[in-house]
């Protein structure tokens, strides 16, 4: 039996960094996907391990090759998810998450449609401010223009299967878990 695709969607600050990787300890077997990406590397990130961090051409050259499952233009940079490991993975009957915005995520259900898209969301708008000023990373301008990004996201919720409230990270998680359990039982799945 594959595994279940999951996938992850959520405004920037609404904690699905932190989510995943509680997650992906708490769920051993469960894949991460790598997605590449045309960004520079944030200190600390390792090629191949965060992101693959390519060049504007080579990210060109995956898209006309289809060797990406779904990809977008977020904040002035692309990024895509490479097809075939999560292709290897779900085939090995691994289930795979899917970190990626909503734009993406609507692409995987396309191809999909046996995909899971959860939507995770901050408590409130004003804990998403707090949190993306309390990071530290961003100028004024950029959390404006993220801010203004989760408006336009959340218009895209009604097309998620779930949506989960991230007030503590360990809650979340659980309920992801569950998510996937349950899933897990669908009878197409069987
Ligand atoms: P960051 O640059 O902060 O790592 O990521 C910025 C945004 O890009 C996040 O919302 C993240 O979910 C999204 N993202 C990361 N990888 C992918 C991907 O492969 N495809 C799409 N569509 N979005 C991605």
């Amino acid at each position: 039996m594959d595994g279940v695709l999951l996938v992850l969607s959520g405004p920037s600050g609404a904690g699905k960094g932190t989510v995943c990787r509680v997650l992906l300890e708490k769920q051993p077997g469960l894949h991460l996907s790598v997605s590449a990406t045309t960004r520079q590397p944030r200190s600390g990130e390792v090629d191949g391990v965060n992101y693959f961090f390519v060049s504007e051409e080579q990210f060109k050259n995956m898209v006309a090759g289809q060797e990406l499952l779904e990809w977008a233009r977020v904040y002035n940079h692309y990024y895509g998810t490479p097809v075939r490991a999560v292709q290897q993975a779900l085939a090995r009957g691994e289930d795979v998450l899917l970190e990626i915005d909503v734009q993406g995520g609507l692409q995987v259900k396309e191809k999909f449609p046996m995909a899971v898209l959860i939507f995770l969301l901050p408590p409130s708008r004003a804990e998403l401010a707090a949190r993306l000023k309390g990071r530290g990373t961003d100028s004024m301008e950029e959390i404006e223009r993220r801010l203004q990004w989760a408006d336009t996201e959340l218009q895209y919720l009604e097309r998620y299967d779930y949506v989960v409230i991230n007030r503590q990270v360990a809650e979340a998680v659980v309920t992801i878990q569950a998510i996937l359990t349950a899933e897990k039982c669908r009878p197409r799945r069987v």
